[in-house]
């Protein structure tokens, strides 16, 4: 394993942490879905339109949020990549709204990040020039998508730039 689960015995707050070093690119682990649920969870991540996988294994469940992550669920190969260098002992941490278009239990966040938004309740909220600097999901990719036609379709369509040819990268 290249991750365990750590408890800070003051305070029980349970993170992932990294038990050997890890490189950008590298596949921390798979994950696989324990159970499909039809509303999200504290410990689910939404693979699409009503669809929120309870994750396997259970460790995973205590992986906490960062405004600045260094993993990510990708939930078409269902790996954990590695965003970046990672050393050993490090906490690994994903950021939430890459997984979750709008959040069961948004909450404020603390990470302590320059770049930290402070109110985390998923990516529905974020505007573009956020969430353009994270990698995310095909299904928050999708949304967000949706959401940016419809803008372009609406009243301020006359501001919109052409999308054609600039899906981005
Ligand atoms: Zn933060």
């Amino acid at each position: 394993m290249l991750a365990s689960l750590h408890q800070d015995p003051a305070t029980g707050h349970r993170s992932l942490r990294a038990t050997a070093p890890l490189h950008e690119g590298q596949v921390l682990c798979v994950f696989s879905a324990e159970d499909v649920l039809d509303h999200p969870t504290r410990f689910t991540l939404q693979i699409d339109e009503g669809k929120h996988i309870l994750l396997h294994p259970e460790a995973l469940w205590y992986t906490n949020h960062s405004c600045s992550p260094n993993i990510f669920f990708d939930t078409e190969t269902m790996e954990i990549v590695c965003l970046r260098d990672v050393a050993a002992g490090e906490e690994l941490a994903f950021f939430y709204p890459s997984t979750e278009w709008r959040m069961a239990e948004p909450f404020d966040c603390h990470c302590g990040n320059p770049g930290c938004l402070h109110r985390i309740s998923g990516a529905s909220v974020l505007p573009n020039e956020v969430l353009q600097r994270y990698r995310l999901t095909a299904y928050v990719q999708r949304k967000w998508a949706e959401r940016a036609g419809r803008a372009a379709a609406g009243g301020d369509a006359a501001l919109a730039p052409e999308a054609g040819g600039n899906s981005g990268t």
